[in-house]
């Protein structure tokens, strides 16, 4: 028992000079400066509270304003409304690194940057001034709110109403599985102003407090405990038409490319909780002996290391791969980022899987993590 819930040395997981597969590789000076602050930080600030966060299922509200403190509360928003204006391959980065730390929190965290990324560029210019700042500084959390009881897969086929009344639209519906649902404060909503299909759609933003917005129960769940999961409720909400992202009818539009962005942050979670199973997992086949020695001596051992590493190797260059098309905004960036978000996060998993059952902790956590 001692063995199996033993807190291993936070250094040595999130370190990238501990990992035999390089992070690193490939990144310029500038990227490898904000990779080890990023790194530093899961260390000091995430990873000794990572157990503890998800047993008591607490929101690390204060670590997570720290982290913004360091530019992690909007990395690729625009620096004139308080972003870091980093790239998308920069924040893959930075995501994988503050994952070793605690995949769950995050995962949250990536979904918040998506959020105001939203709000950065399809916002107007009072709307990202009103909205970005205290986002980016983690004053103030977001939500994104596609999902519906009624529509997961076929989000276009969302029912949640938006009916113009003068200068508002009066929302009724609710959304599901909505992660940070009920602590954050501000909701980017997708909902129908329109007729059937995407093209009815449109994005607000709905602020806590708003009369009519109320939210669901905890939902319990396998991971991801540190962030809550709650359906969003609206009934007769009577949101500013000045709240309104976009035009009426590009909401489904401005969902899909947040969500591009959206995957590779997701997907780059996991491979955080890939390098950090993998060391975990070779250093305790380095000290633990079987029949006279080390199980590392144990070829079997040592092949299902190599499959553990290069599938987070394969995971980390596909992702990287769609991170710069995305930038670049080429025309494969939507596929690229679809394949790499379904590659890494089912190729990461299993290598977090892989060692769970002889390392109970805190390898379950990078496990239920990445599920
Ligand atoms: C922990 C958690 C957090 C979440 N956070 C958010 C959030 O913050 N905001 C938000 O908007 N949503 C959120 N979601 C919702 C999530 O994005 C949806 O679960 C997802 O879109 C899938 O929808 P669904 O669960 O309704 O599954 P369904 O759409 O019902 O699909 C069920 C299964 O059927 C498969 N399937 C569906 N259609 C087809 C088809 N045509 N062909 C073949 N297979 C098909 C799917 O791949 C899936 O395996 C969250 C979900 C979870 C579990």
């Amino acid at each position: 028992y001692a063995r199996a819930t033993a807190m291993p040395d936070p250094s040595r997981i999130c370190d990238p000079h501990h990992s035999p597969q390089q992070p690193s590789t490939g990144l310029n000076e500038e990227q490898k400066e904000f990779q080890r602050v990023a790194f530093s930080f899961a260390a000091q600030e995430m990873m000794p509270n990572m157990a503890e966060w998800d047993q008591k299922e607490l929101f690390p509200v204060d670590m997570m304003r720290k982290a913004a403190r360091l530019g992690f509360g909007g990395v690729y928003v625009r620096t004139d409304v308080g972003g870091s204006g980093l790239s998308r391959l920069d924040t893959s980065v930075i995501f994988e690194a503050l994952a070793t730390g605690c995949t769950s929190t995050t995962a949250y965290m990536s979904i918040h940057n998506m959020c105001v990324w939203i709000i950065d560029a399809f916002g107007n210019e009072e709307q990202r001034h009103r909205f970005c700042p205290p986002l980016c500084t983690m004053e103030k959390f977001a939500s994104y709110c596609l999902t519906e009881p009624g529509s997961g897969s076929d989000a276009a086929s969302l029912l949640t109403s938006a009916e113009r009344q003068g200068d508002h639209y009066i929302l009724n519906g609710s959304k599901a599985f909505i992660s940070g649902g009920g602590e954050a404060d501000i909701y980017v909503v997708m909902c129908r102003t329109g007729g059937p299909g995407h093209k009815g759609i449109s994005c607000v933003v709905v602020e806590k407090g708003t009369p009519g917005l109320s939210f669901g129960k905890k939902e319990k769940k396998v991971g991801w405990n540190s962030q809550p999961t709650r359906a969003v409720i609206f009934e007769d909400c009577a949101v500013p038409v000045a709240n309104r992202i976009g035009d009426e009818g590009q909401g489904f539009l401005i969902a899909m490319r947040g969500l591009n962005g959206g995957r590779i942050n997701v997907a780059s979670c996991s491979l955080g909780a890939a390098h950090a199973s993998i060391i975990l997992t070779r250093d305790h086949l380095k000290v633990r002996k079987q029949f006279g020695e080390p199980l590392a001596n144990n070829q079997y051992l040592q092949f299902k290391l190599a499959d553990m590493a290069t599938k987070l190797v394969a995971s980390r260059l596909m992702i990287r791969s769609a991170a710069v098309a995305l930038q670049e905004e080429r025309e494969d960036a939507v596929a690229l980022c679809s394949m790499a978000k379904l590659f890494a996060t089912d190729e990461c998993f299993e290598v977090t899987a892989t060692p769970a059952p002889l390392l109970p902790f805190p390898i379950v956590n990078f496990r239920d993590g990445s599920k």
